[in-house]
């Protein structure tokens, strides 16, 4: 202990890979296997527990440098602890997987401080709202019709989420033809009522974004993700300035002054907690987004983003994302039910993310 309360002890860190139940794709990527990084940062005999998704050399870099960094200064200070491995990983370099390892601690923190006050996270922070709307997202290019009805099935009608999201721009926008196709086979099997939303992934250049959008128009999508690379502002502004649907972006977002180069682009920011920082950074997103009269929807790794989602004002939804939800379905206790379209974080009372590792389901999936 010190005066600061319980000071961080170890942080641990394990590699899982998860194959996909279906070959999945989208406009500009094809896996079929997802790998997750998982940390458990233990304080005063309690574990708190976080994770990104994406390479696994993210693990050595927790073990390398953000486990000295941390361990043994007190756990209560997320934003001190934050900075200072922002701090450590100057010379590494922020973007990409070391933001992703940053991001996995600051989750784990923030999971172990609320455990540590015997909260459920949402409280911690001190909810804005009781439900956090989600979308079913998934809809993979690599799916034939029957898979892709079968998905949008279990969805509008299993679940009744009345929003989905499909991939279009397969093969980097080469098959204009097949994305309209899909959309419309799309838009039949969910109904008029219900929102769909398209993500291309950044496969099509500006034009081509354009001609699209005003084709998806007539079919009611109000989302359109990632027109075009998330990289080209201008070119996301221009689309955004042409067609009726939303424009949204940023799941590549790494750090704060990204989001803010970018919000003049987008009707609707995407952050993602496992990747821009953590939930310390994610929040502070909503905050920037708000300050420009913008919604922030939460990007992938729905339970990740559930509790932070219900302490924003301006949160626009959450992305029910299939190949997470299956994972963390399959390694969690305590995962949420999107019946209805909406997720109750805390409703339950337990403490943190609401979360309990399934010790056995992990070592099956362990590769580092
Ligand atoms: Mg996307």
């Amino acid at each position: 202990m010190s005066a600061g309360g319980p000071c961080v002890a170890a942080v641990d860190v394990q590699v899982l890979t998860v194959p996909t139940d279906a070959p999945e794709a989208d406009g500009t990527l094809a896996w079929d296997s997802t790998t997750m990084v998982l940390v458990q940062a233990r304080a005063a005999g309690t574990t708190g527990t976080g994770w990104t998704y994406g390479a696994a050399a993210t693990a050595q870099v927790i073990r390398d440098q953000l486990a000295a960094t941390v361990t043994g200064r007190p756990a209560l200070d997320i934003a001190a602890l934050n900075e200072a491995m922002t701090r450590t990983v100057r010379n590494a370099g922020r973007p990409g997987l070391i933001a992703g390892a940053v991001s996995a601690v600051d989750i784990a923190l923030w999971d172990l401080k609320a455990r540590l006050l015997g909260l459920p996270l949402v409280q911690l922070l001190g909810a804005a709202r009781t439900e956090v709307p989600v979308y079913g997202s998934g809809g993979f290019t690599s799916y034939d019709s029957g898979q892709l009805a079968h998905q949008l099935r279990c969805w509008a009608d299993g679940q009744a989420i009345p929003r989905v999201k499909i991939k279009i721009g397969g093969s980097w926008g080469t098959d204009e033809r097949r994305d309209l196709r899909r959309t419309e086979q799309s838009r039949e099997l969910i109904g008029d009522t219900a929102e769909l939303y398209v993500d291309a992934n950044g496969a099509y250049t500006r034009k081509q974004a354009v001609r699209i959008g005003r084709s998806l128009a007539g079919l009611g999508v109000s989302w359109f993700e990632e027109p075009v690379p998330s990289d080209d502002l201008t070119g996301l502004a221009l689309v955004r300035d042409t067609v009726p649907a939303d424009i949204a972006a940023g799941e590549y977002g790494y750090d704060l002054p990204y989001f803010a180069r970018m919000l003049p682009a987008v009707d609707c920011l995407q952050a993602d907690a496992t990747r821009c920082g953590g939930l310390t950074v994610w929040l502070r997103t909503a905050a920037l987004a708000e300050a420009h009269g913008l919604q922030l929807s939460g990007h992938c790794a729905p339970h990740v983003h559930a509790h932070a989602a219900a302490a924003i004002p301006n949160l626009r939804h959450l992305e029910w994302f299939h190949d997470h939800v299956r994972i963390e379905n399959l390694l969690f206790d305590g995962a949420l039910d999107p019946r209805g379209g909406v997720l109750r974080p805390g409703a339950d009372g337990a403490p943190g993310l609401g979360l309990v590792l399934r010790e056995d389901r992990a070592e099956q999936y362990r590769t580092g």
